[in-house]
């Protein structure tokens, strides 16, 4: 059966709609920068913890993986602060 890959939503802060691939209470996608390598992490509810926020290495945009709750499964990936000026 494999690990299947649910796409969910990915909301950038300039307004474009994408989508992020999940699996299990994981996701990945591709930043809006440059960037080729996906980030990647685990999902959290929309103001948890700072520390399960995603930060591009490359831009300083940061994204969160929004769950019902802590490790739960994804609903959609929201980018939460702009990249670094
Ligand atoms: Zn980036």
């Amino acid at each position: 059966m494999g690990q299947k890959q649910h796409e969910i939503p990915l909301h950038y802060r300039d307004g474009k709609a994408r989508l992020a691939i999940r699996t299990g209470n994981n996701a990945a996608w591709n930043c809006a920068c440059d960037r080729h390598e996906p980030l990647l992490g685990y999902s959290d509810v929309l103001d948890g913890p700072i520390s399960s926020d995603v930060v591009c290495p490359d831009c300083g945009r940061t994204y969160r993986i929004v769950a019902p709750g802590a490790k739960k499964v994804p609903e959609y990936v929201h980018e939460i602060k702009p990249r670094d000026s």
